[in-house]
C-alpha cells in the first residue's frame, strides 16, 4: 500500500471548542453541573472536593482523571471520537480565551467597572464613566494598545438584572488588563484593604497577561516561568474569593466554573502554551467563512450555497498555498478576469480578493 500525502500524517493531539461545543458535541460534562462540571477533574459544585476551592491544597487536584481511570468510569462520554484505546481526557483542551476573556474577565472586568461609576467616584454613574472612559482612550493612545474598545461609555455595556459582565469581543477584553489597571490605581483609595486586595488583583492579572506574551514562541512554558505562572493564577483567584465575599451583597465579582478551567490551564502550561490552546484562530476562520457565505447566497437555489461557498474557499486556499512554492502569489479578479500582483486590494471590490488578503494579513 503507498502511503498517501508522501507519508505525512495527522495526530490528535488537542481538541479545542467552547463550552457548548464540549457539552452538545462532544457530551462531555456540562460546565454548570454540580455534579462534576470539568472533563479534566471529578471536581464538585460544593464538598470536599469543590471547584470553588483555588487553594493548592484543594481536593479536586488529587482526583484529577488519568487515561485508565477514565476509561473505566461509565458515566464517560460515549462520542466516536473518545474511542481510539490511545485517547486520554487530556486531550480535552481547556481554551484560555473561551475561559477568561470571554468569561472570568467579562465578569471581573464588570465589577470593577461597576464599582467604580457606582460607589469609588463621587459622580453620577453616566458621567464617572464617561471620566473613566477618558483616561482609558488615554491610556490606549498612550501605549498603542493594538486592539481597543470603540465605545465603553455606556452603563449597558456591563450593567446585568444580576450581577455585571461587561460586553466586547475576546481580544477587547484581553488588552483591557492594563487600562483598567491604570484607573484602578488612579482612583481606588489605598487606606481601604479592599481596595489594595483590587489592585492586586489586577496587577496579578497583567502579569499572567504578560507572561502570556514573553513566552509567545515557546511549545511549553519553561519551569521557572510555569511555576510563577500556576502561582500568580492561583495568587489571583484566592484573593478573588476574599473580594467576593467582601461583595456578597452589592451582587458584585461572580465566580463561576471558567475559573476553575484558568487553573487547569495555568496547571498544563509546563506542558502546553495557553497560546496554542487558545481559540482565536477558529473565531477569525468563523468571521471569515461568515461573510464568505454572505457573498454566496445572492441568486442561489437552496443548497446551492454551501457548494458555492466551498467552491470560492477552495480556490482561494489554491491560490493562497502557491504561495509556499513561489514568492509572487496571483490573484484572478473577478471583476476583469486578469491576474494580478495580490498584494492587498485595498478595494474589497471582490469577495474572492477579500477572502484571500484576510489569509495572508493573518499570518
Ligand atoms: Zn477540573
Amino acid at each position: 500500500m503507498r502511503p498517501l500525502a508522501g507519508g505525512h500524517f495527522g495526530v490528535l493531539w488537542g481538541i479545542l471548542g467552547d463550552l457548548d461545543y464540549f457539552s452538545k458535541v462532544l457530551n462531555l460534562p456540562r460546565s454548570t453541573l454540580a455534579d462534576g462540571p470539568c472533563a479534566l477533574c471529578r471536581c464538585k459544585g460544593h464538598g470536599p472536593v469543590s471547584w470553588t476551592d483555588f487553594r493548592t491544597g484543594a481536593g479536586w487536584r488529587n482526583v484529577q482523571w488519568t487515561a485508565h481511570e477514565w476509561r473505566l468510569w461509565d458515566g464517560r462520554s460515549k462520542c466516536p471520537l473518545f474511542q481510539d484505546p490511545d485517547f486520554s481526557p487530556w486531550l480535552v483542551s481547556m481554551d484560555w480565551m473561551h475561559a477568561k476573556y470571554l468569561g472570568h474577565d467579562q465578569q471581573t472586568y464588570g465589577s470593577v467597572l461597576s464599582l467604580l461609576v457606582h460607589f469609588v467616584l463621587p459622580g453620577q454613574p453616566e458621567s464617572n464613566l464617561e471620566i473613566i472612559w477618558k483616561d482609558i482612550q488615554s491610556y490606549y493612545k498612550r501605549n498603542q494598545t493594538p486592539v481597543r474598545y470603540k465605545y465603553l461609555n455606556r452603563l449597558s455595556m456591563f450593567q446585568r438584572k444580576t450581577y455585571p459582565k461587561l460586553r466586547g469581543k475576546a481580544a477587547e477584553v484581553k488588552y483591557l488588563a492594563g487600562p483598567l489597571l491604570h484607573v484602578w490605581q488612579k482612583y481606588h483609595n489605598p487606606r481601604l484593604s479592599i481596595h489594595r486586595d483590587i489592585l492586586l488583583y489586577l496587577k496579578l492579572n497583567l502579569q499572567i497577561e504578560e507572561q502570556i506574551v514573553d513566552n509567545k514562541d515557546s511549545l511549553a512554558f519553561p519551569e521557572e516561568e510555569a511555576v510563577r505562572f500556576e502561582e500568580s493564577v492561583t495568587s489571583m483567584l484566592l484573593l478573588l474569593t476574599r473580594i467576593a465575599e467582601h461583595f456578597l451583597e452589592e451582587n458584585l465579582f461572580n465566580i463561576t466554573q471558567k475559573a476553575h478551567f484558568m487553573q487547569h490551564v495555568a496547571l498544563l502550561a509546563r506542558c502546553i502554551s495557553p497560546r496554542l490552546l487558545w481559540c482565536f484562530m477558529g473565531e477569525d476562520m468563523q468571521k471569515r467563512m461568515s461573510t464568505l457565505a454572505k457573498s454566496c447566497v445572492r441568486g442561489q437555489r437552496p443548497g446551492q450555497t454551501i457548494f458555492k461557498l466551498f467552491q470560492r474557499y477552495r480556490l482561494a486556499l489554491h491560490l493562497r498555498f502557491r504561495k509556499h512554492g513561489s514568492s509572487i502569489v496571483t490573484c484572478k479578479a473577478r471583476n476583469n478576469g486578469s491576474f494580478s500582483d495580490a498584494k492587498p486590494c485595498r478595494s474589497g471590490k471582490t469577495n474572492f480578493c477579500f477572502l484571500l488578503h484576510r489569509s495572508v494579513s493573518s499570518d
